[in-house]
């Protein structure tokens, strides 16, 4: 059910707001300290932002997934972390909504409704990212429960979830599991045995997990029995969620550099004239405000298509891969316009520019979205 626009643009004005209240001021010393937002974090619990597509009957917002983008652009505007903190707990969510036997629906939704628990997506190993049918983490039946053994990678908010979307090898093939833990960086059978450093996307945790024979109820498989050996579809479905968030990150880092690059370049001078009146800039900004513009739209479209129930992996593929170069063609040229100040951390560019790479690389690299969109375009275009 798609969402009144005026709902939407109240909660993406009160978005804007309370980033331009409680973010801004403090984003820097996160930053630089590369430290949790816990207390932002618990601002936007309070503001329902971890259940904003979950029905309203296990108390979430119930908005569609336009509203989501919205808020996801402004939060990632602010710091792009704090979309992150968000983006793998949603798509946690997705799974449980779209797969999830009604028992399993009522059992996690209301509490990842709340953002407590936390949810993240554990699929990718360390050898297996993009190559994700490769995953040898296993998972074995021992009666009324499962032995999970395996190290998982790359889990974003791996440590401070308490819901974990696991894709882990039964006899039937990949399954996604729903894993209950204790936030903390050890719980029974789980160690978090790498916390990863990164150029960017600071203050969120990004960890690599080690599952020894961890076990977990037979009831925590996502769909039931039915869903035995369909986890990596049901992921990759999942992950068209995930790839619209990506894109709509990128449109608010884009977005931030952009209006940087464009007030600066009216309050600098050179050669007495401000540098807004050099052509060379005005081509950059023309070109910066054309691809923001585009980025914008092929993400709304994406997410359009999305909530209506149709298969959206080409678009979403094309919303993630435009909209995150874009990001960073921005990003590099909003710190070219700031000449030498945008190399220092006494303006945001920088961040931007070490930001904006994740988005080229996480949910799939920008080499796998174009595979994603050419084996979809051949398929609509045979002949
Ligand atoms: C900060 C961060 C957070 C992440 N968070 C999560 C998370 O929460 N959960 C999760 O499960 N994963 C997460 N990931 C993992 C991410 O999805 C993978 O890093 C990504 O899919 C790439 O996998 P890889 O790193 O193994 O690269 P590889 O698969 O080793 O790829 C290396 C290079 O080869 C290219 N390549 C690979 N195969 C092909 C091909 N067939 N054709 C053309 N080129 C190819 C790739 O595009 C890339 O350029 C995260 C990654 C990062 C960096």
């Amino acid at each position: 059910m798609s969402t009144d626009p005026e709902i939407r643009d109240e909660l993406r004005t009160s978005v804007r707001r309370w980033v331009a209240r409680e973010v801004l001021p403090v984003v820097g010393d996160l930053e630089r300290a590369d430290e949790y937002p816990a207390d932002l974090v618990a601002q936007m619990q309070a503001m329902g932002l971890f259940g904003i597509t979950i029905p309203e009957e296990f108390g979430g917002l119930g908005l569609d997934l336009l509203a989501y983008i919205a808020v996801i652009e402004e939060l990632a505007a602010g710091w792009m972390s704090l979309s992150g903190v968000i983006n793998t707990h949603t798509i946690a969510a997705s799974l449980i909504m779209r797969e999830g036997s009604p028992e399993q629906q009522a059992r996690w939704l209301p509490g990842l409704a709340q953002g407590a628990p936390r949810g993240c997506l554990s699929l990718s190993e360390p050898d297996a990212g993009s190559d994700t049918r490769n995953i040898s983490c296993r998972a074995r039946r021992d009666g009324d429960e499962y032995i999970v053994s395996g190290t998982k990678t790359w889990v974003t908010n791996g440590e401070r979830a308490g819901i974990v979307a696991l894709a882990a090898r039964t006899d039937e093939g990949i399954t996604c599991f729903i894993l209950e833990k204790e936030p903390g960086p050890s719980f029974e059978g789980i160690t978090v045995s790498k916390n990863i450093g990164k150029l960017g996307y600071k203050g969120i945790e990004t960890v690599e997990m080690f599952y020894d024979e961890h076990r977990i109820g037979a009831d925590c498989v996502l769909g039931g029995d039915a869903g035995l050996g369909h986890g990596l579809g049901f992921m990759l479905g999942a992950l068209e969620v995930g790839r619209i968030n990506i894109a709509a990150r990128a449109v608010g880092v884009a977005r931030a550099a952009f209006e940087h690059a464009i007030r600066y370049a009216q309050e600098r001078s050179t050669f007495g004239k401000p540098i807004a009146q050099h052509q060379t800039i005005q081509n950059k900004l023309a070109d910066m405000g054309t691809k923001l513009q585009a980025a914008r739209l092929l993400t709304e479209h994406a997410a359009t298509l999305k909530q209506s129930g149709a298969r959206a992996d080409v678009e979403a593929g094309m919303a993630k891969l435009f909209a995150s170069e874009a990001a960073f063609e921005i990003a590099t040229e909003a710190m070219r316009i700031h000449g030498g100040v945008g190399y220092t951390t006494e303006f945001p560019i920088e961040r931007y520019y070490r930001d904006a790479p994740l988005m080229i690389i996480g949910e799939g690299t920008n080499e796998i979205q174009r595979l994603v969109i050419a084996r979809g375009l051949l398929q609509r275009y045979a002949v």
